[in-house]
């Protein structure tokens, strides 16, 4: 496989932009090896600027659930291109995007649009300790919020990738305001409300974890957070950045019949643009400016693009619900085999090869992965014309563009490379 043009754009994009790219973990610096520069994407595939082509399961990390470019999302932006691209003033689309959000996810009465993942999880905190007045919140490690100050404690994604625990330029005081608590653990949670109930803002918590790979709830563990977050006074936020759209159309609130009272959203709901959202019971989001006394606020906000982009991909899924059932039934096929020594762990149309012996249930039992051996598997992969992300603590995404050719082609690949090692 050629990688003479990835090699020369990697070395110059190192000169001007640490590390080469605009975000850690694209620097493979988990498996080894020159990230590919992409040229293009067409339902299910990638191709780089070598000519190369890749089966795509990172799907620009979780947005692209029908695929890239599909016709129902380039024809919005054309159309939203041609009447301009930013007023900084209110639009009647916004207003129709907070609607259908309301009606696909009924627990958020009412929804701020905002930018990216990172700002919707942080303005969601800042929302819930000036409506609780209280300064703590519970996270679970190896869970990933963005890049938010005090939650970046023990966090997962590129900061698992990279073995960073906590990151410099985090002042003391942020992360002393957040309890990491390990994630499936209801006796933690249970004891930290003990001890602390009465200054508990929030718990947060990606409700089925993507950002240490593909992590599920233990039956009970989201209903306990509910209970004892009520019962103490303190706000549920599930962090749906990931799952929302893409475990259901409802997301995991549907999937699993639980109402938190906030909720984030990222990824899928833009469409591939820079959008995300937040949201949840009115009484706590009457507590935002203009209306209330808590900040939030943004100039690109709601932007023409992005709404259009992340409309039409709404309403192109509420309108074909089947495309769950797809990316279901693909995903079971990928995963429907288990390698020797490897733990698949599947919700949905997320998922994660764990090598190491399983179960795995949180941070704890997936950092004993053999990330070397995940390299390995990686790089065949990729030979192999499979993209997948480049680190043992991510998830991988089905799209409605894959094939059952496409799955078949990633099964063999597959494998062959555990064939080859046995
Ligand atoms: C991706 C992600 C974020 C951060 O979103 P960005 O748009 O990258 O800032 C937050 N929470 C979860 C669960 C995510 O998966």
């Amino acid at each position: 496989m050629k990688t003479a043009q990835s090699e020369a754009w990697f070395a110059r994009a190192q000169a001007r932009i640490p590390g080469g790219v605009n975000s850690p973990v694209r620097a493979f610096r988990g498996v080894g090896g020159v990230p590919r520069f992409i040229a293009r994407g067409e339902g299910s595939r990638i191709f780089d600027v070598d000519g190369n082509s890749y089966i795509d399961y990172v799907c620009s990390w979780g947005p692209l659930i029908l695929g890239h470019r599909p016709a129902c999302v380039t024809e919005a932006l054309l159309e939203a291109m041609e009447t301009g691209v930013s007023f900084g003033a209110p639009t009647g689309r916004e207003v129709e995007m907070a609607e259908l959000i309301a009606q696909i996810v009924p627990s958020m009465e009412m929804v701020r649009l905002v930018n990216s993942g990172t700002e919707a999880t942080m303005s969601a905190l800042r929302l819930a300790r000036g409506f609780t007045g209280r300064d703590l919140t519970i996270k679970f490690e190896g869970c990933y919020h963005g890049h938010v100050d005090s939650l970046l404690v023990k966090a997962g994604s590129g900061m698992a990738t990279l073995g960073i625990a906590d990151t410099a330029g985090v002042p003391a005081a942020f992360a002393g305001t957040t309890i990491a608590l390990p994630f499936n653990s209801i006796a933690a949670v249970e004891k930290a409300f003990a001890e602390r109930g009465s200054e508990i803002a929030a718990v947060i918590v990606e409700p089925v974890v993507g950002n240490m790979g593909c992590v599920p709830p233990v039956a009970g563990f989201l209903e306990a957070l509910r209970e004892l977050t009520s019962r103490h006074g303190a706000l549920l936020i599930f962090d749906e950045v990931m799952t929302g759209f893409r475990l259901a159309l409802g997301g995991a609130q549907q999937r699993f019949g639980i109402k938190p009272d906030l909720t984030t959203l990222g990824k899928i709901i833009g469409g591939g643009l820079p959008m995300a959202a937040y949201g949840g019971r009115a009484d706590v989001m009457q507590k935002i400016a203009p209306v209330g006394p808590v900040y939030q606020a943004g100039t690109l906000s709601g932007n023409p693009l992005a709404v259009a982009a992340g409309l039409a991909m709404l309403r192109y899924l509420v309108a074909h619900p089947e495309v769950y059932e797809t990316i279901e039934a693909r995903s079971a096929q990928l995963t429907a085999w288990s390698p020797p020594g490897v733990t698949v762990n599947r919700v949905g149309s997320m998922f994660t090869f764990f090598f190491g012996e399983g179960p795995v249930t949180d941070w704890e039992s997936a950092k004993r992965c053999d990330t070397a051996r995940f390299g390995k598997f990686f790089h065949h992969m990729l030979e192999r014309g499979v993209y997948l992300a480049p680190s043992q603590f991510e998830a991988g995404f089905v799209s409605a563009a894959h094939s059952e050719e496409d799955i078949r082609h990633t099964v063999e690949a597959a494998r062959e490379h555990f064939a080859g090692t046995l």
